[in-house]
């Protein structure tokens, strides 16, 4: 892509921490940054920014003459404005993989088309689907949102038939995805990176605890994980990458269940479960991710150390002893504290996948006092 002078410059729709660590990565590689979003926190000042709605033409219009490529943050932007701004600028990971990512119907359509095993699924348009529905996936079960839903919102757990409808009613009657509730093993995601010339590299597999919905803590790689299972993660992703054209990092959350692995969704974008690449591998998912979308050569992915990450949730802890803890990093995102929202991560690394446990039980120890 013809760069305009030798700075390149990125526009970031959305202004969360992924957009700050996007910014910390590209910085010392001489990226510029805009980012456009209707309430930018006052955490991210630091990044000269366009405050508008994602629908105002004119902010987009704005946006695309500023920068040289646009990339996003969260797959809940709505699609018309990417695809209004892929008329004027380019959009990298493509608007297809938004589109993909965005409807929980067509992620799993697309995991199914491209022979990846799913939980068994149905769409539910209305509750006269709900039966129909039932006979698909079974008990128990859960109805999701097909659109914006993030950090398990937009989703209730059925156990009956009579909870199947109630569940429809409390999720306001829109569009919805029913899915067989799975007794798995345990989460595990693979992040990968492409490039425009269509090279994938994969980070190590980690395997991931959720609570309540929102990620919890991650230790990559994930232990005692077989070989053949970490082959099968990068082939899945891999075909995803492919089918999807996709240039830049996307991530595949799976469940671990009886011999193999089932695709729960994919993030088209940085993802929190590749946090630990930051410390933990040659080169992070956010510096691979600009250089794919800048169409520079890929940083190795290769593993330095085993790390975990421990998410901060709710109430930021005193800083002064995680940093104590040996091998603790913190990243602080400065965002307003509330309940059940990400306000930081620490990654530590390790000496072994096993050790992974006993750091992050110290690392708890420390944060739950606060959360
Ligand atoms: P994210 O923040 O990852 O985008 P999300 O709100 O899109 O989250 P999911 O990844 O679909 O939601 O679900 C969140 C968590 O809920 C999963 O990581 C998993 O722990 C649990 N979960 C979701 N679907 C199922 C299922 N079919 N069977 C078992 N557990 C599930
Ligand atoms: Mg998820």
């Amino acid at each position: 892509m013809p760069l305009r002078g030798n700075l390149p410059r990125v526009g970031l729709l959305g202004a969360g921490q992924l957009g700050r660590m996007l910014f910390l990565a590209g910085t010392p590689l001489g990226v510029r940054f805009v980012q456009l979003a209707p309430e930018p926190e006052a955490a991210n000042e630091f990044i000269d920014t366009i405050a508008a709605d994602f629908t105002d033409r004119a902010a987009l219009r704005e946006l695309a003459g500023r920068v040289d490529v646009v990339t996003y943050e969260s797959e809940n932007i709505p699609l018309d404005a990417v695809e209004f701004l892929a008329r004027h600028v380019p959009i990298r990971p493509p608007p297809g993989a938004l589109a993909a990512a965005g409807d929980r119907w067509a992620e799993k359509d697309l995991f199914t088309r491209l022979d990846i095993p799913t939980a068994p699924y149905a769409r539910v348009a209305g509750p006269h689907e709900l039966r129909n529905a039932l006979e698909v996936v079974g008990l128990p079960a859960v109805l999701k949102t097909r659109r914006l839903g993030y950090d398990g919102r937009g989703q209730t757990v059925c156990r009956s038939e009579e909870e199947l409808f109630s569940g429809w009613d409390r999720l306001g009657g829109v569009p919805l995805l029913c899915e067989r509730w799975i007794g798995f093993h345990r989460e595990i995601s693979i992040v990968a990176v492409r490039s425009h010339a269509g090279e994938v590299r994969c980070y190590a597999v980690s395997e991931n605890v959720h609570e309540h919905g929102i990620l919890r803590s991650t230790i990559a790689p994930a232990p005692d994980l077989a070989a053949e299972l970490t082959a099968i993660a990068s082939t899945y992703v891999g075909r995803i990458v492919d089918a999807m054209d996709h240039v830049g990092v996307l991530a595949l959350e799976m469940f671990q269940h009886g011999d193999g692995l089932m695709a729960n969704e994919i993030a088209p974008r940085v993802h929190n479960t590749g946090h630990w690449t930051i410390e933990g591998a040659e080169t992070s998912q956010f510096e691979n991710h600009l250089r794919a979308i800048l169409g520079w050569p890929l940083g190795s992915t290769a593993q330095r150390s085993p790390a975990v990450m421990l998410n901060v949730i709710g109430e930021t802890p005193d800083i002064t002893e995680l940093l104590a803890v040996p091998g603790a990093h913190a990243h602080v995102y400065a965002k307003r504290p509330r309940a059940g929202r990400k306000l930081g991560h620490i990654t530590a690394l390790v000496q072994s996948p096993q050790d992974g446990q006993a750091k992050l039980a110290e690392l708890r120890g420390i944060v739950d006092r606060f959360g």
